[in-house]
């Protein structure tokens, strides 16, 4: 074999080994593609199936456990998809929290709770209720005649169930946490009518 036809052959190999690089890279990116498209397309519909809330910044009071007023801070609000809270909460507490689901009077754990503390969201830890304005209402329910900060808890128009309702949900994450009532005891005389399973109670000592 003669020295030019070495380099003929040689100039082939190249010519080859670029064509399948340039294959390769073709191919490569076309899968990258793919998996691409495979994967925003369940995003996109999942965001339309559980229609997550726009995002958007919320005012809060923050407390220490003990119940010391911190500071008003304004934060993003809290937003997760239904597998996100599902994964975090016990059934029952994901069906009243993030589906305004209501627990059968007398079964929740706070309802009879006497205890000095803050009643805290199980959702997100905002602090929502404080153990001094709790009254016996007599309802199963664990009721209170004041939010702890009205930044806090959001009021919103409820006519589910064919009634005029005043829903409370937490300002942080929009947990359902009860309604609200105007026949409760001085000073407010209103009656926050929560539901065990939205709280978490944390006890000062
Ligand atoms: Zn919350």
């Amino acid at each position: 074999m003669f020295e030019s036809d070495l380099d003929k052959d040689r100039e082939r190999d190249i010519s080859v080994n670029l064509r399948r690089r340039a294959f390769l890279t073709s191919a490569a990116a076309a899968i990258g593609g793919l998996a691409l498209w495979q994967w925003r397309k369940p995003r996109l519909l999942e965001v339309n199936a559980t229609a997550l809330p726009e995002p958007k910044d919320v005012t809060i009071v923050l407390f220490s456990d003990s119940g010391e007023r911190l500071k008003k801070v304004t934060m993003a609000k809290v937003i997760k998809t239904s597998d996100e809270w599902r994964k975090q909460l016990s059934p029952n507490a994901y069906d009243i929290t993030r589906n305004a689901d209501t627990e059968v009077a007398f079964s929740g754990k706070y309802w009879n709770l006497h205890d000095k503390g803050l009643y805290r969201c199980i959702c997100c830890d905002n602090v929502l209720f404080d153990s001094a304005t709790k009254f016996d209402s007599g309802t199963g329910w664990p009721s209170f005649w004041q939010p702890i900060a009205a930044e806090n808890v959001t009021e919103i128009r409820d006519t589910t169930f064919g009634m005029v309702r005043t829903a409370v949900t937490c300002t942080e994450c929009e947990a359902h946490l009860g309604h609200v009532f105007d026949d409760g005891p001085e000073p407010t005389y209103l009656r926050y009518c929560m539901n065990s399973a939205s709280l978490r109670f944390v006890k000062q000592t």
